[in-house]
Order: C-alpha cells, then sequence, then structure tokens
C-alpha cells in the first residue's frame, strides 16, 4: 500500500465542513475591511523565499522544499505567502495603481519541519497584505481583522500579543547592546542559539529552550531602545487597539523567525492549544517590497494557520448539512421516472440522492435512513403512471402524496421552514 507522506495530511469529507466554515468566514471578514483575493503560485524560484524570508532564517536554513528544475533553476514550494504576494505585486506593477492595496490570499505551504500536532509540512494559511501606507492604523486594521475573525468563530482564550521591533536603524543600534549581553551568558544558551547569536541574535530571545528563556530573562528589551519615530507608531497602534476594546499583552521576546519584519510584530494565540500555540502571526515589513527590487512600499500582514483553528473551532460552529431527498426509484418506469426526477430537484436547488444498487422498496428506505436525507419519494411503476408519489418524512414516518411534477416547489417550500 502506498500511503501518504508523514506531516502532510488528508482532509475527509467528514472534516471538510469545518474548513468551509472557517474559509468562507476568513473571506467574509477580509472583504469586509477591503481586502481582495490573490492566487499565488505554490512555487517559486527560490532565490525569491531566500531573498525575502532571510538566508539565517529556520525556514531558509532548513525547513524549504527545493529542487532544480529540469533546467537546473532551482525552485521552491512556498513556504508562506508574503514573498509570493509581493513578487507579483511587484511584477504586476501594482504600486502604479491607486494605494493602498489590499490583498488576501488562502491556499497551502510546505515546510520540512518534524510533524507534531499543530506542526505539519504541508499545512494551509489564510493571509493578508496591505501595501502603500505606514499609518499605524493600517497595522490596527490587520489585528483588528484576525481578532474579528477568530472571535467570530468562538474560538475560546484569545491573546494578542504585541511587540515593536523598531526600525531598521533601531535594531542595528540595539542588536550590539543585545550581543554583548548574550555574550556574558553564552555558557547557558543551547547550541542552536549559540549560532544564532552570530547569524541572526534576536531570535536568541524566542527560544523555548528553558535554559535560553531563563538566560535571557533579564536581557535588554528592544522596546526600550525604539526611536521617537517607531515608539510614537507602536503608542499610537497600542492606543488604538484600546478605543476597538482588542485587549493586547506586550511581548517584548516576540521577534518572529522572518527577517522581513519592522516596527509592530504580532501573534494571536490561544491556551488551548500546547506547545504549538500561535494561530496567527504577523507585522509590519516596510522594506520587504524594496528588497525584492520594487518601490519603497510600505506593508503589513498576517498569516493564520487553518489546521490550528481547525482543531480549535467549536463543534456548534458547523452548520449540519442541508436537508435533503432521497428518490427511492424501483420498477423499470419508476426508474425512468427517478432519474427524471433526481435531475429536476437538482435543477431546482436541491440536494437528491438515490442509490442506484437498491432493487426492492425495503432496501432503498434502508438507504435512505442510511443516507440521514429528510425526505423519501417512492416512486415505482404505478407512480410514475399515475403522477402522484409519496412523499414520506424520514424523521417523523408521517406521508403525504404529491404530484409528481410539483416536488421541486414542494421541497423547496418545505425546506425553507427549517
Ligand atoms: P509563520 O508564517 O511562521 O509566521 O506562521 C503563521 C501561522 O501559520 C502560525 O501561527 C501557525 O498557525 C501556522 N503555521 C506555521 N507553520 C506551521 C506548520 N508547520 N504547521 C501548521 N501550521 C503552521
Amino acid at each position: 500500500m502506498i500511503k501518504g507522506i508523514k506531516g502532510v495530511k488528508d482532509i475527509l469529507p467528514e472534516e471538510t465542513p469545518r474548513w468551509r466554515v472557517i474559509e468562507e468566514t476568513a473571506r467574509r471578514w477580509a472583504e469586509r475591511y477591503g481586502f481582495k483575493e490573490i492566487r499565488i503560485p505554490i512555487f517559486e524560484v527560490t532565490t525569491l523565499f531566500a531573498r525575502s524570508i532571510g538566508t539565517a532564517t529556520d525556514i531558509v536554513e532548513k525547513e524549504m522544499y527545493t529542487f532544480p528544475d529540469r533546467d537546473g533553476t532551482s525552485l521552491t514550494l512556498r513556504p508562506e505567502g508574503t514573498a509570493g504576494t509581493v513578487r507579483a505585486f511587484i511584477e504586476h506593477n501594482r504600486a502604479a495603481d491607486p494605494l493602498p492595496q489590499k490583498y488576501f490570499y488562502i491556499g497551502p505551504m510546505f515546510r520540512h519541519e518534524r510533524p507534531q500536532a499543530g506542526r505539519l509540512r504541508q499545512f494551509h494559511q489564510f493571509g493578508v497584505e496591505f501595501f502603500g501606507t505606514q499609518d499605524s492604523k493600517a497595522d490596527v486594521d490587520v489585528i483588528a481583522l484576525l481578532w474579528r475573525l477568530l472571535s467570530d468563530l468562538s474560538l475560546p482564550d484569545l491573546t494578542l500579543e504585541i511587540n515593536s521591533l523598531g526600525t531598521a536603524a533601531d535594531r542595528a543600534a540595539y542588536l550590539p547592546i543585545l550581543v554583548s549581553f548574550l555574550k556574558g551568558r553564552v555558557g547557558e544558551l543551547c547550541d542552536n542559539c549559540r549560532r544564532r547569536m552570530e547569524t541572526n541574535p534576536l531570535r536568541v530571545l524566542d527560544c523555548k529552550v528553558p535554559g535560553c528563556r531563563a538566560a535571557t530573562e533579564e536581557a535588554p528589551q528592544l522596546v526600550a531602545h525604539l526611536s521617537p519615530e517607531a515608539k510614537n507608531h507602536f503608542d499610537d497602534v497600542l492606543s488604538t487597539l484600546a478605543v476597538l476594546g482588542i485587549p493586547w499583552q506586550l511581548n517584548p521576546r516576540l521577534v518572529r523567525g522572518l527577517d522581513y519584519y519592522c516596527l509592530t510584530a504580532f501573534e494571536i494565540t490561544s491556551t488551548h492549544l500546547g506547545a504549538q500555540n500561535a494561530l496567527g502571526a504577523g507585522g509590519r515589513y516596510d522594506g520587504l517590497v524594496e528588497t525584492l527590487g520594487g518601490p519603497v512600499m510600505p506593508a503589513v500582514g498576517f498569516a493564520a494557520g487553518l489546521e490550528r483553528i481547525v482543531m480549535m473551532l467549536p463543534e456548534q460552529s458547523v452548520p449540519t448539512p442541508q436537508a435533503t431527498v432521497y428518490v427511492a426509484a424501483f420498477g423499470a418506469g419508476g426508474i425512468q421516472a427517478g432519474a427524471r426526477l433526481l435531475d429536476a430537484l437538482r435543477l431546482a436547488g436541491l440536494s437528491a440522492h438515490c442509490d442506484y444498487r437498491a432493487s426492492t422498496l425495503k432496501a432503498h428506505l434502508r438507504q435512505a435512513d442510511r443516507s440521514g436525507c429528510r425526505f423519501a419519494v417512492l416512486l415505482g411503476d404505478d407512480e410514475a403512471t399515475s403522477g402522484s408519489v409519496v412523499v414520506r418524512n424520514m424523521d417523523s414516518k408521517a406521508q403525504e402524496t404529491v404530484a409528481l411534477l410539483d416536488l421541486p416547489r414542494h421541497f423547496l417550500s418545505l425546506i425553507k421552514g427549517f
């Protein structure tokens, strides 16, 4: 038997209703905030990700699915959606269109991570990108959109954690201070962090290893080293969140794994998720469009993991399937009329079923029960000839006689009542 790949999951028909609720709610919220859907490719040239995400990040160092194309060009399955969206934004010269430009995407991402609960190799993200303004209200819009979406889905115990990564100059001034602090604690750091101290020292702050956390408890904080410009921006974000009634928690360790962030960085977590507790995360990336060869273009966005939202979605948020009709067609004339009836019901917008293997009324009724249909139409040769059929309510077992041609209208009016 050929099996699926580790960390790459099938989403079976029983599970897809949960996914659809989330995707439809996400689309609805994105549209309320003025974001339009973009569909970007699943794979791109490797340099796009290396250059945008940063060569010294976990994703680029060890998590990308990279392979040579037939002509030798290095290609990569997208590990996230921002790089591709920015590439498309530049390639289609969207900066020449009226700003701001607001996009959202939903789709699979690929990272070679150690599979565990909430961490897969193929997973799905809903993300938004807001291009064209550095105004702090844009940061608040994307944070509020994610907060409102997750709240609308009734996910329990949400926390918004937020930090400011300052401007590039703020970070350049802060990093030597951090590195000199870390050098004093180097003996307490894990091997990974010792390496990161050289390549990406900020990441030492969000290492989950208890020894590293203890060692960096007293580390100087970037928020305490913000320029007046960055501090104003951050204060504005926080005060507008307060105006909207969205609670936040300052998390000075929140530095994000991707290089392109500046100023606002945030994450929405839930205590219900265990170790992988982030539902979605994002921030501002004012330099990225320029880094990838586009114009100066401030931007802010987030990506949320759909698997983790699916895991937390309360059962009552998932609607039960629509009421359906089972056509119990038997006998040569009944089967013929049944095919026509199924077609007519479906054309009227109803969900109509028949088990073609059943040849007796008894067998049909058993299948009608199993399939969970609300109604069954009993249609044998006699009914086909007379043009009137018996409709059985599968719950109450009540039966009534209805004209064959009237059935689509009959069911539509019944179903409207549910
Ligand atoms: P990131 O793009 O790393 O900022 O991640 C944004 C969100 O995507 C996270 O908060 C998770 O909800 C989700 N996510 C990231 N990596 C994975 C993964 N390997 N498996 C499942 N979800 C993930």
